[in-house]
This record gives C-alpha cells, sequence and structure tokens, in this order.
C-alpha cells in the first residue's frame, strides 16, 4: 500500500466512522454472534499472497462487525463505560500513524514531557495536591500491581527482587471484599499470595472497611510474625460502588507505618466535580492513586492515571538499567518505562491534551454531573414501581435493582433470565452482580453520548421483556 492509498483509505474510514456513530443505535449494543461465529468465518491457513484492500475492508464489515459489542452505545449501561470522544479518537490516530515507542525521554522527548504536564493536569482536575507525581500506566491493573510491588519491596527493605520470597517472613496485604479482582491478580503476581491478602469486614451502606477490624488484623498479624505491607482502599468498587473511609484507613496504616493504594478506577474521574470529592476525602494521605480516564472521561482506552506520593519507592522498585537503555548525558530527565512494568509505551498522553483542549474541565463535568442526574431520576422510578426495588443505592451513576414481583421464589433465577432477555434483544445492554447474596442488576450510566431519553427508554425496554418472561 503506497501513501496517496492510505490517504484514500484514512478519508473513507473517517467518512465510516461518521456514518457509523450517526447510526450506532440501530445497532444491537451487545453483539448477537454465538461462540466460534466469527472464528469459523476466518481463513484456517494465512494468505499466501497479498491481496486488494477492498476486499479487507469488505470483509471487515461483514465479518467483523457482527461480532462487535458497541461500547459507544448510548444504551450501554453495562460493567462501566469504556469511554471514546472524537478528538481522542483523532489524537489515537495521529499517535498510531507517528507510532513512537515512548519508553524513555530520547525516544520521544515530546511524548514524555507531554505526560509530566497532562498527569499534572489530571492531578489538579480531581483536587490531588501538589506533593503527588504519577505516570500513565496501561490499566488500573497494572497500576495497581505497580503499587503491590513498591508495598512489597518497601517492606522487604528492597530485598524482594534480589532475594525472591522464600524465607523472607510472610507479607500481608488488606482490603475489603469490594475491590476489584485486579487487586487479587496483584498479589497473586508479586508472590504475596491470595492467602496473604486478608479481607475485612465492611460496615454501612458504603460497605466501606471497618477501621477497627483493619487495626486489630493488623496488630494480630504482627504478634503472628507476619509482615503487614499495606493496605488496598476502594473508592467506587466494581459490584455494586463500594468506598471505603479513606481518612480512617490512612488514620490505621499512619499507626503501623503502612503504604495506602487507592483504587479508584470508575469513580476518580468523577472528581473532576468537586462536589463528589467527600467520598474520597483523605486520599491526599494515600501513597499512590489510580484512576481510569479511559473509563468515565472519553479518553479512549488504553490510559490509566496512575498518582504516588513517592515516585522514588516505585522507580527503585521497577527501573532496570541495562547498559543499551542509558541515556548518557541525559541525568535528570524522566524515563516513564521506569515507572511501570512494561518496557514500551505507547504516546497516550496526547489524547489527554486533545480532549482536555477541547471540551474543558467544564463539558467533561457537565457530562459527569448529567449521568449522576439521570441515574438518580431512573433509581427513583424504579422505586416506585411495583414489582422492583432498589437494592443499593446510587454510588455517583450507579446503582442495583431487582425486578421481584410477588410470588416468585427463584429471584436469582428470574433475574438472570431478565438480563439475558434484554442483552439477546439488543435495544440496551445491562449487566448482573452479586450483592448480600443476592443476583441484583446493574445499572450505570456513563457512555458520551447517552441523553435522559436513552435513561428512559432502557427501563421501558427492561419492563416490556420482564413482562413477557
Ligand atoms: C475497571 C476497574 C478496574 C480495572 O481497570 P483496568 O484498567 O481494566 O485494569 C479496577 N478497579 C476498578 C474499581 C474498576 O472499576
Amino acid at each position: 500500500m503506497d501513501w496517496s492509498d492510505f490517504a484514500r483509505w484514512g478519508a473513507r474510514i473517517s467518512d465510516w466512522a461518521k456514518t457509523y456513530h450517526e447510526t450506532i443505535r440501530t445497532r444491537p449494543v451487545r453483539a448477537q454472534v454465538a461462540p466460534g461465529e466469527i472464528l469459523a468465518a476466518l481463513p484456517e491457513t494465512p494468505p499466501q499472497h497479498g491481496g486488494a484492500m477492498e476486499d479487507v475492508f469488505a470483509d471487515f464489515e461483514k465479518t467483523v462487525m457482527p461480532g462487535i459489542t458497541h461500547w459507544q452505545h448510548p444504551r450501554f449501561f453495562a460493567y462501566f463505560p469504556a469511554n471514546a470522544t472524537p478528538p481522542s479518537m483523532l489524537a489515537d490516530y495521529l499517535a498510531t500513524v507517528i507510532a513512537p515507542q515512548c519508553m524513555l525521554w530520547q525516544t520521544s522527548p515530546a511524548a514524555t514531557e507531554m505526560e509530566t504536564r497532562m498527569i499534572d493536569w489530571l492531578r489538579q482536575s480531581i483536587g490531588l495536591p501538589d506533593a503527588f507525581s504519577g505516570v500513565i500506566q496501561d490499566s488500573a491493573s497494572s497500576a495497581t500491581l505497580a503499587a503491590v510491588l513498591t508495598m512489597r519491596e518497601r517492606t522487604l527493605n528492597w530485598s524482594g527482587n534480589t532475594e525472591g520470597l522464600t524465607g523472607q517472613a510472610r507479607l500481608r496485604v488488606y482490603s475489603s471484599i469490594e475491590v476489584h479482582t485486579s487487586i487479587d491478580r496483584a498479589i497473586w503476581v508479586s508472590g504475596i499470595g491470595q492467602d496473604n491478602l486478608v479481607r475485612i469486614p465492611t460496615q454501612g451502606p458504603t460497605r466501606s472497611m471497618d477501621p477497627v477490624a483493619l487495626d486489630e488484623a493488623i496488630a494480630a498479624d504482627i504478634a503472628a510474625g507476619f509482615l503487614p505491607a499495606g493496605i488496598i482502599a476502594s473508592t467506587g468498587g466494581t459490584g455494586t460502588g463500594g468506598s471505603d473511609d479513606i481518612n480512617a484507613v490512612c488514620d490505621v496504616a499512619e499507626k503501623y507505618g503502612l503504604f495506602v493504594h487507592v483504587d479508584a478506577a470508575w469513580a476518580g474521574a468523577a472528581m473532576i466535580c468537586p462536589e463528589f470529592r467527600d467520598m474520597w476525602a483523605g486520599v491526599d494521605r494515600a501513597d499512590s492513586v489510580v484512576f481510569n480516564p479511559h473509563k468515565w472521561l472519553g479518553m479512549q482506552f488504553d490510559c490509566s492515571a496512575h498518582f504516588l506520593r513517592t515516585p522514588e519507592d516505585l522507580v527503585r522498585t521497577l527501573a532496570i538499567q541495562p547498559e543499551f537503555l542509558k541515556t548518557h548525558g541525559k541525568d535528570g530527565v524522566i524515563n516513564y518505562s521506569e515507572w511501570s512494568v512494561p518496557l514500551g509505551r505507547r504516546f497516550r498522553a496526547l489524547k489527554i491534551w486533545f480532549v482536555l483542549r477541547v471540551y474543558g474541565l467544564e463539558g467533561l463535568q457537565t457530562m459527569i454531573r448529567n449521568h449522576v442526574v439521570w441515574s438518580g431520576e431512573l433509581c427513583e422510578t424504579i422505586r416506585t414501581t411495583p414489582d422492583y426495588e432498589i437494592i443499593t443505592e446510587p454510588v455517583l451513576s450507579l446503582f442495583t435493582f431487582r425486578y421481584a414481583p410477588s410470588g416468585v421464589e427463584d429471584l436469582d433465577d428470574l433475574n438472570q433470565r431478565l438480563v439475558s432477555a434484554v442483552n439477546d434483544d439488543g435495544r440496551t445492554y445491562i449487566t448482573q452482580t452479586r450483592t448480600d447474596g443476592k443476583l441484583v442488576i446493574r445499572f450505570q450510566v456513563g457512555q458520551v453520548d447517552v441523553t435522559r431519553e436513552d435513561v428512559t427508554e432502557a427501563f421501558a425496554v427492561i419492563q416490556e421483556i420482564a413482562a413477557s418472561l
């Protein structure tokens, strides 16, 4: 393909994108294919001879598109959003066509220095003090892994990387059960082990860790010869938005000198609105905080903002300096590959710059405030609708409910069948979770193009399908 062909195809794909997004409401939100269907449509062996781009594109529409779940569909109310705004797409397109590998300052100074500035813009946007600096990680999972490795090394006096964990005292990390599964995986991968992730009971409607139980668990572990390393707190847990009292967690952490990592992967974006910041009061006392602009800020996947009070500890944990990576004579510059597990890095800061400049904080704040209001309105509608009950109250734009007509014995089964039927229908997309032993329907409003009517329409569809079960 020569560059003239490339330019023609680039323009054609831009037109395709416009039509796709303008007509996206006509598509089923969740892919309606059966497992194996796409695989079977793809030839088993690679082509020997090259072919026309026209044919490739035709097959893309025929084979790939039916197997896509449309995350940018305004009636996507499942999981959490993974938003992509047009300026973010354009920035990522530019980053893709330049295709720099931004592991070191000198492998693209603009990417490094843009990252330093953008992560600081984000820090200010969510109200973190300037004691924090940060890095863009590929995902919250990676940020949490980096934080757990830092806790481990700090607690082992930096000997884990060299000596391994064999023969060391057993490390312990504390969290509630409301945290995301990425915390479990960070604990596995760091070698700490699931048995050493101590689950602290939660209390109250916010489902926050009981600080007294936390204190007692740490004291008991120390008495038993374990080595407490850190606490992982949650702001906006995955299932129902469970959130810890960060001040109370930090009080206990300070008493024992423990590292605190706050996972606010989804909810952190809402902190650009000052009125929501009470939710994570005390976050300025944490050591490490992660949130995902790729969820609710329209800076498409992947873009995870990781803030650290002492980045030196992270760099001490993760930096390797083989000869070929040394940037002789350029000391004092930041090499962000020393702040993350992967070496290679994409130019992710560009989309932050584009999105913040095009929408401004004001534009993003309006979007998030609308989502929270519309979610709250639907919650009130459902509360007063016969045969439905609210199970967990809204945390920002997330709440859970279930269909509970009288006389039905197995409500779990009924609600699971309802979720499946709604998603097979395709006009809207929801997911379920289990809370206090009940299978419930999660509803979160967060897609960038969603309107109040989309939210109302979603519940109308749910009611219509529920009546037909
Ligand atoms: C989405 C989410 C994660 C995982 O984010 P990735 O960037 O996909 O790793 C972790 N924690 C919470 C609370 C989340 O909502």
